[in-house]
């Protein structure tokens, strides 16, 4: 039954081979039984009510595609009545009074809340091991990270605990976890997902997604997610092109004639073998499906680790300044005044990572350093974004290059170094900058070393507003590709 696509469970619930109160039990049953850490919020009353509501839409012939669907959310999404953590100590005790639009949407198509996942605190991180609430394991290796910071929602997908989940992007959070657990991610547009009660990390760069075992099933996900929020300052509307749309429609379109951009930056020096042996293994599939591959170059692309790593910290800073102790979340228990209360306050409540984060972010926004650093980083967030649009259209359609330059790492093998987790960001960035939809779908896996356990992740870009057209091309690959089949061992 876990193993089965949303496609798939749909028909089941329809055809009542299946009630909805069933399937939520078998997923749950799942969850609660495993030793992955994925989940950190599972309330089965809550999950079993949407349940017993999803089955009468079911009777009455109210019900949607997804309609019975279990799906697991990000702690990043604030739930009504569901604690909100987004991974920190700082909110460890928070309950939201409102859902985010995010929830909302999937409980408007009758989807129930499994529960609520693991992450980076804040999601700061790329191994989910700035978690308050400790690493997610690798369901294909329990030794290797899940990848971050949206590890639980990627390691939950794989080892089949939900069918699927919701996650973040800011920069590769949902492409680089879906790459190390071998499933299907995509960050859409910046602007098309609603960020109303997404726990703010960088606002300018935030951006929600699914993750799922196929691209099929992150269309029908995508078609629940997008569209114009008035709540959100920044969502892209109508007017602009951000409309809810079919992203099925292309899925059966054929490949013949795209071209297919391969950023030199993206195969140089620093990309692992393996992986690059497993994304051109995909590209040569791509080949065959008629597609013509293209050198193109990202001049830019090195620029976008110190860039990103001004303009995220920044804005982190400024948004992580509301937990002060006052409104909610974590206070010290003893202090000696308001300024005594801050400053505990929030060193207790905030991870070593967050707090790096939060002294970056005031340094560069401080008076006399905001031009030499924030500003110029901004300046060359337009650089990276030109780059992207000299390729896109001109030369090719649609750019393809790994997600990661290696496959998921040993747990605690980079805990004590940051600099070495922000260069593995590398190929996920300068999308993230771009605003530009990207997606990850799993074509291999490593070898060597990591004994070919664990999965690699092929990373599709398109243009503003392409997602229909990138997910179109991930169906046609696992069309004729098994690898989004594969489930850990055990499974
Ligand atoms: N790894 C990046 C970081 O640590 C990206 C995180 C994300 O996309 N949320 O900031």
């Amino acid at each position: 039954m876990h193993n089965k696509t949303l496609k798939e469970l749909s028909t089941l619930l329809h055809a009542k081979q299946i009630s909805a109160t069933e399937l939520t039990g078998h997923f749950l049953a799942r969850a609660q039984a495993s030793d992955l850490n994925a989940f950190l919020h599972i309330d089965p009353a809550l999950s079993l009510a949407q349940a017993a509501t999803a089955d009468a839409r079911l009777a009455d012939g109210s019900a949607g595609p997804l309609t019975g669907i279990p799906i697991a959310h990000k702690d990043i999404f604030v739930t009504q009545g569901w604690r909100a953590t987004a991974g920190s100590r700082m909110l460890a005790n928070y309950t939201s009074p409102f859902d985010a639009t995010v929830v909302r949407n999937f409980e408007r198509a009758g989807m129930v809340n499994l529960g609520k996942l693991n992450c980076d605190e804040f999601a700061m991180g790329s191994s989910n091991e700035n978690s308050a609430f400790g690493a997610v394991k690798n369901p294909w290796d329990k030794l290797a990270v899940p990848g971050g910071s949206s590890g639980g929602s990627a390691a939950a997908v794989a080892a089949r605990l939900a069918p699927a989940a919701t996650a973040t992007d800011t920069g590769g959070s949902i492409r680089q976890p879906a790459a190390f657990c071998g499933v299907t991610g995509i960050k859409p547009t910046y602007g098309r997902v609603s960020r109303y009660g997404m726990i703010a990390f960088a606002s300018s760069l935030d951006q929600g997604g699914p993750i799922a075992q196929n691209a099929e099933d992150c269309a029908m996900l995508l078609g629940e997610m997008v569209g114009f929020d008035e709540r959100d300052s920044t969502s892209l509307t109508a007017e602009q092109g951000n409309v809810r749309e079919d992203f099925t429609r292309a899925l059966h379109e054929p490949l013949a004639g795209l071209r297919i951009g391969l950023p030199k930056e993206y195969f140089g020096a620093g990309l692992a073998a393996d992986v690059e042996q497993a994304v051109r293994a995909a590209l040569d599939e791509f080949v065959k499906l008629g597609a013509i591959l293209v050198d193109i170059s990202l001049p830019k692309t090195s620029l976008s680790i110190p860039v990103y790593y001004i303009i995220a910290p920044a804005e982190a800073s400024s948004n992580l300044s509301r937990f002060d102790g006052v409104r909610y979340g974590h206070r010290a228990a003893e202090y000696k005044d308001l300024q005594d209360m801050y400053k505990k306050t929030r060193a207790e409540g905030f991870g070593p990572e967050v707090q790096r984060r939060i002294m970056v972010g005031t340094y560069v926004l401080c008076h006399g350093y905001y031009d030499a650093y924030y500003l110029q980083a901004q300046k060359i967030r337009r650089l990276i974004a030109d780059d992207f649009q000299a390729a896109l259209g001109a030369q090719c359609d649609v750019i393809m290059g790994p997600v990661a330059p290696t496959v998921a790492w040993d747990l605690g093998a980079k805990t004590n170094d940051p600099v070495a987790n922000y260069l593995a960001d590398i190929f996920t960035l300068s999308t993230s900058l771009a605003g530009l939809p990207g997606m990850s779908i799993p074509c291999g896996f490593g070898a060597g070393d990591k004994n070919g356990k664990r999965p690699v992740g092929l990373q599709i870009i398109g243009n503003y507003f392409k997602e229909a057209q990138l997910l179109g091309i991930a169906h046609q690959y696992q069309q004729v590709t098994e690898w989004h089949k594969r489930a850990p061992e055990g499974v």
